[in-house]
């Protein structure tokens, strides 16, 4: 689709809004002021932030647009503790964004990085439908904000979004800069009139792009890493992840000892449970030697292992592991002392899985409907 997509407010960093507000003669304070209503109070228009002269909204107004995103469907999981969104971009392209409630205080917006994703995962919804384009930061950023928005009105103020995590659709680490501009952007500290967002709170999660997981070991920032496996040999992970044919096992897990060695931060793998596929022993077994093989130091381990049921999807015929090969694989991680947390995931009666709102809407035509 060739239809231009207009610049947005959520797209400057605060450097660039003070630039173009002293280029049209205001005062030094107007860029705080506007930050301000962008990230604390955060404005739905431009016309909400009464305290500008009314010249200078409409300025704004003609040159920059506020939110780029319409929603197409918003729905609950029957608990009440899961929103998700589907919007429709200024181009047509859709994406998805999902609110969770449930993890104790944690109130986690999930965002997406890209609409649709090149990396094309077996068993993903997002990896079935293919690439549209990378997400701009300011798109990034207006996700995070619309769940903040949406959790402040329904808790009447009291309760403020904690943690963010790029787990929604695309490939983060294919979209670097923009992932890293919106990151930046929500963690400027709440005394500039940022968002506040620390950046220990940010959970970024690669499919394994080594080039990516180098250049972010670079980064000075705090932002944690998960990388998503989900098999130990390369055999199986060319059939389920097929990037890994480009950055096999070997070559990702040095990458990732050296993010270790480097940050001395902690990485959790992802490991999505599919039945008879890589729930055996053997691949349990096959993990913790990787796990070994990626920590830094022996006698130390900084890697987490995240174990979660696959969500079913139309593009792919496995099912979710039953409750006894989760404990078996399980217990092959807990004998080896690697830490594992099996996450079951809520929302899945609202296909809050990564593109699976998108892909469900697209099947059924299904539209500015609500509920479950
Ligand atoms: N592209 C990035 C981040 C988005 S996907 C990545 O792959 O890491 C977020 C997580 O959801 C990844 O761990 C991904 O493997 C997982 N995932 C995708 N489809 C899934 C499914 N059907 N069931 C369970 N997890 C899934
Ligand atoms: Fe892309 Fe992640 Fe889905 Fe793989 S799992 S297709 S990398 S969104």
């Amino acid at each position: 689709m060739q239809t231009p997509i207009p610049l947005s407010l959520y797209d400057l960093t605060c450097e660039q809004l003070a630039h173009q507000l002293a280029e049209w003669g205001e005062p030094a304070f107007r860029a705080r002021q506007v930050w301000h209503w962008l990230y604390q109070r955060l404005a739905s228009s431009i016309d909400e932030m009464t305290d500008l002269p009314r010249p200078l909204r409409d300025r704004l107004k003609q040159t920059y647009v506020l939110g780029r995103m319409t929603l197409v469907t918003e729905q609950h999981s029957s608990d009440g503790w899961t929103r998700k969104w589907l919007f429709r971009l200024a181009d047509g392209s859709e994406i998805e964004t999902v609110l969770m409630e449930y993890d104790g205080l944690r109130r986690t917006a999930c965002v997406s990085s890209q609409a649709g994703c090149a990396m094309g995962c077996s068993f993903c919804a997002t990896g079935q439908m293919g690439f549209l384009r990378n997400l701009r930061s300011g798109e990034i950023v207006e996700q995070a904000l619309w769940a903040a928005r949406a959790l402040r009105d329904k808790t009447h103020g009291n309760e403020r979004l904690s943690n963010l995590v790029l787990m929604g659709m695309g490939e983060p680490f294919a979209n670097y800069n923009n992932v890293m501009e919106a990151a930046r952007r929500l963690m400027t500290p709440e005394h500039e009139g940022g968002f506040g967002l620390g950046a220990r709170k940010i959970t970024l999660s690669t499919v394994g792009l080594v080039a990516g997981i180098r250049r972010f070991a670079e980064e000075a920032a705090q932002i944690n890493l998960a990388v998503s496996l989900h098999a130990a040999t390369d055999a199986l992970r060319d059939q389920l992840v097929p990037i890994n044919r480009r950055y096999p096992l070997r070559e990702l897990t040095a990458a990732t000892r050296d993010y270790l060695r480097k940050t001395n931060r902690r990485v959790s793998y992802e490991w999505a449970l599919i039945d008879g596929v890589n729930d055996t022993v053997e691949q349990a077994r096959a993990l913790v030697e990787l796990v070994r093989q990626t920590n830094p130091r022996a006698g130390v381990n900084l890697v987490h292992v995240n174990l979660i049921p696959l969500n079913p999807t139309s593009g792919y015929d496995g099912h979710a592991s039953r409750r006894a090969r989760i404990h078996r694989f399980r217990d092959v991680l807990t004998q080896a002392d690697i830490p594992n947390t099996l996450r079951i995931r809520r929302g899945i009666d609202i296909n809050a899985g990564c593109g699976q709102l998108k892909a469900k809407t697209a099947q059924t035509g299904l539209e500015n409907q609500t509920g479950g």
